[in-house]
């Protein structure tokens, strides 16, 4: 058999780290870095007798992150300990929720690789603690732990697994994320593993009805590595089918360097980790009123804006999509948008050029490092007619390198347009008497010589020649 009569079956864990302002049992700061271990106190600490306070907006963080993906909110749920050792868990349990989570049976919307729609089912939403890190010395020193992150608050999104492959596994993840960033509960923020993703994998004979045994990939947060890693599991699986093997269940790590992935440790199942209801806090009861209150209070979802983005700015189902797709590039259009007023420009300065520079950058839309005030510049620049669009690309190539004041970069590189008559007039002589041939195929009906003729004196003035100007002159000059 071959790959093809094989079908990948996915499903994703996806953690996120909350903006909450303090952790989910004490009042320390959230907040990404610092000095190790100063973002902590003896609750996060775990000394002993100290005793854990459930933060309320962490309640609240999750509730919204469940109305946001259709889920049915619990109003009885409780917290639990998962126990379990490891360095950077100073308690050895974890405070999560198990049997009663706050959210559960929700739906996220994507689309298939055909571009249909398809809907994928979310298990459940719950609320837990974040572990510390260990910072491993590469010099044989051992290892260092911070507990900066101990007890930042996470929601734990767990999908069925609905997913079909690599790609559709990234959508669903892009989709989610940008949820999370448009009802602000996380910034998402993958660089820094304020999401990251235990992406499951198995495969299965098309037309099988049963799951095959699944593989998972802990901790992943690029979308890159996901679906070098789904693809390659996958592939890897097949490979020992084929050979009469078994998949056993197993907890991989991907290597992004060898592009491989390697096993850790046997998986684990629910009964090891002895969970139990946490002693130390009390359950957690939520009433209509409350939930009702944070649903009224939502913000504008993706789905809405695009929507919005057709009747307004008149843009097209495709871009108002894409635009939509990332908060952070949603709210740049707008922003810029509302300076200018020039919907149609922000977006296609957004969806061509500026996207194309995060793809070849490999970054994304959050790291877009130049504001909104900034490209707004670039456009009324080309409009005053300062620079041409070609100049205009460039600019937006060094906004990207060096943000700063688009006027100043325009000065410091010498790009002004060139709308002087007299410089210009200069230009257009010099071209025609280098061109003879091409003035001749003019005279003789040939419009397309025109355009080489433009072409030629745009290279002269290295893009810095009013294109409008050119090619009137070029008329007056080849007419007479
Ligand atoms: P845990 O990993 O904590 O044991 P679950 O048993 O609930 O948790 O499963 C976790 C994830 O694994 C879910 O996202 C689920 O969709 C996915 N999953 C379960 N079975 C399979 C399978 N056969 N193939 C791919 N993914 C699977
Ligand atoms: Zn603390
Ligand atoms: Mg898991």
């Amino acid at each position: 058999m071959s790959r093809e009569d094989y079908e990948i079956v996915i499903g994703l864990e996806v953690h996120a780290e909350l903006s909450t302002k303090t952790k989910i049992f004490c009042s320390c700061p959230t907040e990404f870095g610092g000095e190790p271990n100063t973002h902590t106190c003896p609750i996060c600490m775990a000394m002993p007798g100290t005793l854990p306070v459930l933060n309320e907006k962490v309640v609240e963080y999750a509730v919204k992150a469940g109305l946001a993906t259709n889920c049915e909110i619990a109003r009885d749920s409780k917290n639990d300990r998962k126990n379990y050792f490891y360095p950077d868990l100073p308690k050895s349990y974890q405070i999560s929720q198990y049997d009663k989570p706050l959210c559960e049976h929700g739906v996220v919307e994507i689309e298939d690789d055909e571009g249909n729609p398809k809907t994928v089912r979310l298990t459940r939403i719950h609320i837990e603690e974040d572990a510390g890190k260990l910072n491993h010395n590469e010099f044989g020193g051992g290892s260092l732990v911070d507990l900066n992150r101990a007890g930042v608050p996470l929601i734990e999104s767990v999908s069925e697994p609905d997913l079909r492959s690599a790609k559709e596994a990234e959508r669903y993840l892009r989709k989610l994320k940008s949820i999370f960033e448009y009802i602000e509960v996380s910034d998402c923020k993958m660089q820094e593993g304020s999401l990251r993703a235990d992406v499951n994998v198995s495969v299965r004979k098309k037309g099988e009805t049963k799951f095959g045994t699944r593989t998972e990939m802990k901790n992943m947060n690029s979308f890159r590595a996901i679906v070098r890693a789904i693809e390659y599991e996958a592939n890897r699986q097949i490979d020992v089918l084929e050979e009469g093997g078994v998949i056993e269940q197993e907890t991989l790590r991907w290597d992004d360097v060898s592009g491989r992935t390697f096993s850790m440790r046997d998986k684990e199942d629910a009964q090891d980790y002895r969970y139990f209801p946490d002693p130390d806090l009390v359950a957690i009861r939520l009433s209509d009123e409350y939930i009702e209150k944070i649903r009224k209070e939502l913000p504008e979802l993706p789905e809405s804006r695009r929507k919005r983005y057709m009747e307004e700015f008149k843009l097209s189902e495709k871009d108002a999509r894409l635009l939509t797709a990332s908060k952070y590039l949603s709210d740049l259009f707008e922003k810029a948008e509302q300076i200018t007023g020039n919907a149609k420009a922000v977006a296609n300065w957004i969806l061509s050029d500026i996207s194309r520079i995060l793809n070849e950058k490999e970054l994304e839309a959050d790291q877009i490092p130049f504001t909104a005030e900034e490209l707004d510049k670039v456009i009324q620049l080309i409009e005053k007619g300062t620079i041409s669009s070609a100049i205009a690309k460039k600019v937006v190539e060094v906004l990207f390198e060096n943000p700063k004041d688009p006027e100043e970069i325009i000065q410091e590189k010498g790009w002004i347009q060139i709308s002087d008559e007299g410089a210009i007039l200069e230009v257009v002589k010099k071209v025609i008497e280098a061109n003879p041939q091409s003035v001749s195929d003019f005279k003789g009906g040939k419009e397309k010589a025109l355009g080489f003729l433009v072409g030629q004196a745009m290279k002269e003035t290295k893009g810095k020649a009013n294109p409008q100007m050119l090619n009137q002159m070029f008329k007056e000059e080849l007419s007479k």
